[in-house]
């Protein structure tokens, strides 16, 4: 799971997120990311609080095909940087930790590796076919980092 190259998220993938926080509020939004084809496209939802992450994952490790690239939580608060619990669990859960805070627009999110350090996570326009990400179609690949979390 770790060291998986992941070359961005898709659009529609990163709207969900940031919608689902928006509507989390006051409360935590929180999952754990998968990619397919390199391209994160799936969000597993776990509970919100940093104890029942952990004990979620516990059980989700124990499910086959679960490729873990990284997670998403939201801050309530619109503080982006991550706490010690937190940093905890981006060491167990890929290279690629979402946090989002309000106003949950496209720029109001940050993208952490396993060690804390801020990273760029380009968002990609790509297309979704009916059988899913196994047959995920790149229509426009743009690496446009203005988009990208500040
Ligand atoms: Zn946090």
């Amino acid at each position: 799971m770790k060291g998986r190259k992941v070359s961005g998220i898709a659009r529609d993938t990163l709207d969900f997120i940031l919608e689902a926080s928006r509507s989390s509020m006051p409360h935590e939004f929180a999952g754990l990311l998968q990619a397919g084809k390199g391209v994160i496209t799936e969000v597993l939802i776990l509970p919100g609080t940093e104890s029942s992450r952990m004990s979620a994952l516990v059980r989700l490790y124990m499910l086959p095909n679960v490729h873990v690239v990284g997670s998403i939580h939201s801050h309530p608060s619109s503080h982006l940087r991550y706490s010690k619990e937190d940093l905890i669990f981006f060491t167990r859960t890929g290279d690629y930790h979402i946090i989002a805070g309000p106003p949950f627009d496209r720029t109001s999110w940050v993208c952490y590796d396993a060690m804390g350090a801020r990273r760029d996570l380009p968002v990609l326009d790509v297309k979704f076919k009916d059988d899913g990400f196994d047959d995920l179609e790149f229509d426009d690949v743009d690496f446009d980092d203005k988009e990208a979390g500040p």
